[in-house]
């Protein structure tokens, strides 16, 4: 006997939830590619995309996953020679860097370890240093998907300012595009990069590079055709949005995401993942008042809202993440590899995308209940207290419930 027949469940940090809507309107024949339906389709896509990212700038989609948009980003930005500076606060912005370095930029590194956001301070004064502006551009993450860590973008463009240097400011959203705001003008971004399978909800295939007036003015020649933000942005026809062929089934799969984030209400769907991740630390929280499991990131204002990592006694998160997966069909995150940690130490939980109410309190019961038959060391009543969490309704959410009216307010004058 399991229990693990029924509708399978991953909480991990992408892909996520596929919702069945997007499913549903990828389920159809090959459509035309040259002229028609699909063309409109992925115009609308380009109009829609820069206002989740807070820009006035342009979208560029490229088939691949988060990687290839990476890839793009610097083939458009850098000349072999120039420098960047890298703020590692977990994991992907040194995986960004190294792609860099092989692609000839020279890279200066930040390290802030493994449990905490980035110091602007640290950088402010890393810069002040570069006397001859040698750093041309700053790589880091909104949201590393390793620690769970979360960077204050607006705090770092200050920074950036305050040490009177014109360093171009390059962010990774892949983790926290749609989950965590965005404000690509006001916090002075000036490159963002997303993908489609963690925030958008999309089977991974599709991401993005959101380029601001800035980064569009100072671009390199990119060697690249393919990678060639120009000729996707500014087309002579349609066919060099992609370059070649465009994703057919995945630009139907991610209007239907996209229709469903402006149905929600883009800050309802913020504050959605706002709760949801409270939800996560309080159960953590709870249980680990007996010690033996914690989050890794301890301030709340430097935790993420898509995906939270947990420390465990070295080997509980492996047999907690084999119990979960083998006896109830949850699938949790796996720990990635980090510094001066056991292995099987770390898990994590993903929050972001197509997630409500049951889903969550279902997988932290679940643990809850791991935790438990594996005798590994807890309190009990951290699922109980994340369900407190969720059932003290604060005044924000009478937006939310405002929305829903309006929208089938909308709905019902169309019938
Ligand atoms: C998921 C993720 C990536 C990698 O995306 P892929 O689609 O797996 O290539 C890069 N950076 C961050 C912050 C991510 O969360």
């Amino acid at each position: 006997m399991s229990l693990s027949y029924g509708r399978d469940h991953v909480a991990i940090p992408g892909p996520s939830v596929i919702p069945d809507r997007v499913l549903r309107a990828m389920h159809r024949p090959a459509p035309n590619i040259y002229e028609g339906d699909l063309i409109d389709l992925s115009d609308t896509i380009y109009r829609d995309l820069p206002r989740l990212a807070g820009t006035e700038g342009n979208a560029v989609i490229y088939i691949g996953n988060g990687h290839a948009a990476w890839e793009a980003a610097i083939a458009n930005m850098f000349a072999p020679g120039d420098t960047a500076l890298v703020l590692s606060t977990g994991r992907f912005a040194l995986g960004w860097a190294e792609m860099a370095r092989r692609l000839g930029v020279e890279i200066e590194t930040l390290d802030f370890g493994f449990r905490a956001a980035f110091d602007p301070a640290k950088v402010s004064a890393h810069l002040s240093a570069d006397k001859a502006h040698k750093i041309r551009a700053i790589l880091t993450v909104q949201t590393d998907t390793a620690s769970s860590a979360m960077n204050d973008l607006a705090a770092l463009r200050r920074a950036i300012d305050a040490a009177d240097h014109p360093a171009l400011l390059m962010v990774d959203s892949i983790a926290s595009f749609a989950c965590e705001p965005m404000e690509m003008d006001k916090w002075g971004v000036d490159v963002l990069v997303a993908g489609c399978q963690k925030g958008l909800m999309t089977p991974p295939g599709i991401a993005f590079n959101f380029v601001g007036p800035r980064a569009w003015a100072e671009r390199r020649p990119c060697a690249s055709t393919y990678w060639d933000w120009a000729s996707r942005i500014e087309p002579e026809w349609h066919y060099q949005r992609f370059c070649g062929t465009s994703p057919t089934h995945h630009l139907y799969g991610l209007r239907e995401a996209l229709d469903m984030i402006d149905e929600e209400g883009l800050p309802n769907t913020l504050l959605r993942h706002e709760r949801l991740a409270r939800a996560v630390w309080v159960a953590v929280e709870s249980w680990g008042q007996a010690g033996g499991i914690e989050l890794n990131i301890a301030a709340p204002a430097e935790r993420s809202r898509a995906v939270t990592t947990l420390r465990s006694d070295p080997g509980d998160a492996a047999k907690l993440r084999a119990w979960c997966e083998e006896t109830t069909g949850l699938v949790l995150g796996l720990g990635l590899p980090a510094p001066n940690v056991p292995r099987g130490s770390l898990f994590r939980i993903g929050h972001m995308g197509h997630l409500n109410a049951p889903m969550l309190l279902g997988a932290l019961a679940t643990i809850e209940a791991g935790l438990g038959s594996l005798g590994i060391p807890h309190a009990p009543g951290g699922a109980q207290a994340a369900l407190q969490t969720l059932s003290t309704a604060p005044a924000e959410d009478l937006r939310i419930a405002e929305t829903r009216e309006k929208m089938s307010g909308a709905r019902a004058a169309t019938v």
